[in-house]
Formats: structure tokens, sequence, C-alpha cells
């Protein structure tokens, strides 16, 4: 038996560069991968995917991403190879934190390693891209920028937050509905030139914290090394805020508190309704923790997971059990 941990992300950005001729949106997104995560346990059989879930709204059939994930390797792989996955599920659902999408990526580079499957990069990517969008991030973990769907993913230096909080209200937002509710001057952007990164961002993220003391206003002790390199509060936004917030009035109240709760910003997650907060230490952090979850929300505390880390764990060891 192999077991895996399955994390989640967040989005530092998300922009909306226009509506494509196929229907889809163009997106230019910071992707960050945190440590709340749900555990996959994978067993070889001799044939079949049995799928289970100890989440009452996930379905264990062919309608869950983590069974298209296997089916398409077996697919691929052409041979009669059968698995049991069981998922036990920490991150909340259709909540904009990917972990459907997570899940999915998780079981692919798994069953690689459990089926012997040897399969050329560019071709599990292609894979993960069929799944969903989302999906290829899963592959690379820490901190990447996303382009097209999102699916077209680069890395980037790490970014790295120590006490982050997520926030959710257990509203479920569908995706689809919160693009149709985007703004025409959003959608009918044309001309769209596709830039790896807005020059903005990259200059920023490098002057907070690459250039010596002295250049700029770069923090002091501000690390070249994977620690330490904050996200500039300033460059946080969410095109997708404006089709949610105001209609989950809330959510919109509890992003505007967060401040006032200690916290130096707070942004919503991908299609929602995950709001994520950033905070400097973990005690204003718990205090903050305390006050919303005794009002009933569903907080958890998380930390960024850097590429490394990901890697390091998925790298796959067979588990003693
Ligand atoms: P995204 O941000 O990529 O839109 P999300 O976090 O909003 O994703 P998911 O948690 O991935 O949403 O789940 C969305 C829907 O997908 C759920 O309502 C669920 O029915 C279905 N689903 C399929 N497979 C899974 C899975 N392994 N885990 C969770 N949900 C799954």
């Amino acid at each position: 038996m192999l077991t895996f941990s399955s994390y989640a992300k967040i989005n530092w950005t998300l922009e909306v560069l226009g509506r494509r001729p196929d229907g889809y949106h163009e997106l230019r997104t910071v992707l960050q991968m945190v440590d709340l995560a749900d555990t996959l346990r994978f067993t070889p059989l001799e044939r079949g995917i049995i799928i289970e879930c100890d989440h009452p709204d996930v379905p264990t059939d062919e309608r869950n991403l983590v069974w298209k994930a296997a089916s398409l390797l077996l697919e691929r792989a052409g041979e009669e190879r059968g698995v049991r996955i069981s998922i036990t599920k920490r991150i909340p659902t259709a909540a904009g934190l990917g972990g459907g999408s997570s899940n999915a990526a998780v079981t692919l580079l798994a069953l690689l390693q459990l089926w012997k499957i040897d399969l050329p990069w560019p071709e599990l990517v292609k894979i993960a891209g069929r799944i969903g969008a989302d999906v290829p991030f899963f592959l690379i973990g820490g901190t990447c920028l996303g382009v097209g769907r999102g699916d077209e993913v680069y890395p980037l230096a790490g970014v790295d937050a120590r006490y982050l909080l997520l926030l959710n209200p257990g509203i479920l937002v569908p995706t689809r509905e919160v693009y149709a509710r985007l703004p025409p001057e959003l959608t009918n952007q044309t001309g769209v030139v596709k830039m790896p990164l807005s020059l903005e961002l990259a200059y920023e993220t490098v002057r907070r914290n690459d250039l010596p003391a002295g250049h700029g206003d770069a923090p002091e002790g501000a690390g070249r090394e994977g620690s330490g390199r904050s996200f500039p509060a300033g460059l946080l936004r969410n095109d997708l805020e404006s089709s949610v917030l105001p209609f989950h009035p809330t959510l919109a109240a509890a992003k505007v508190r967060l401040p006032d709760l200690g916290a130096t910003a707070a942004l919503m997650s991908g299609s929602g309704s995950t709001v994520f907060a950033i905070f400097d230490n973990d005690q204003v952090r718990r205090r903050a923790a305390a006050t919303l979850l005794a009002e009933g929300w569903w907080v958890a505390p998380v930390r960024t997971i850097s590429r490394n880390e990901y890697i390091d764990q998925i790298r796959l060891q067979p588990d003693p059990a």
C-alpha cells in the first residue's frame, strides 16, 4: 500500500484576461500549494478501480476525478491492472481549493509508480489537463504561474507564508455561475497579449525579496533562500471576487473584517467560497481563528508548501503497513 498527502491550493492572483473563441476564459493566475491535505491510500488489485471516500458529497464512481485519472492511465498502459483508492477528505469540496484536482494529480503520480508505467512528462501533463484545468499545477506544486485555462503551468520562485488562515462559510458556489456573472469589461477584452507574468508582479517580488540591503525597500533579513519570500500584499487580486462577494454578503463582510482581526490582507481563493487571510504571527492568527470558529465559520490555519517538500513526499516510499 502507498499513502500520500494531497495538498490544497490558493491563488495569490487570478486575472481574467478575456473570453476565448472556444468559450473558456483566458486566465493568468499565481497558484500556491498549502499544507491542508486529504490522504490518499493506494492498494494494488488484479483489475478494476475501486474508490472509497469518507465524505458523503464526494462521488465514488466515474464522476470522481481520481477515477478519471486512474482510467486514463489504464487506457494508456493498455494492460490489466487495478487499484483500490481510499480518500480521507479534509479539503472542503467545491471551495476554490482544488481538492478534487489535487487528488487526481496525486493519483497519476502514485499509479505511475504502483503500476510501474513509464510515461514521458509532456504526456503526463497532457493527461492531467484533460482531467481538469487545475490538475497540471498539482503535478508540480510550490508556487506556479498558470496561463491559458490555468492549465499551462510554469514554476516560479517559491513564496513563503507561515501564518495563513483559510475561512469557509460552507456556501457552495458553482464555478460555472461565477464565470457567467463576470462583468463584460473582463470578458470582452480583445487583443489580449499573453504575457508570462505581469512586469509589475515580477518586479515587486524581486525588489522586495532579492535585492541586497540598501536597494529599494527590501525588508531586513529577507532571504535569498526560499524561506522569507513573501507575496507583495498590494498585488493580491482575484477578478472572480466581483461575481461572488456581492451575492454572498456574509462572506463579503467577513473579508472586510479580517484586517480588524489582525490580518495584513485577505483574498478569495479561486472561484470561492474560501477566503484566505495573511497574518504576521501565530498568536494573532490563533485569536482571529478562535473568534471566527465561535461564530460558526470553518477555519484552517495553513502554511505554504514548497515544491521540494511536495516532490519529496510524492517520490513514493513504500508504506511499511
Ligand atoms: P476548483 O478550484 O478546481 O474548481 P474546487 O476546490 O472548487 O475545485 P473540488 O473540491 O475539486 O472543487 O470539487 C468540485 C466537485 O467535484 C465536488 O462537488 C465533487 O462532487 C466533485 N469531485 C469529483 N472528484 C472529487 C474528489 N476526489 N474530491 C472532491 N470532489 C470531487
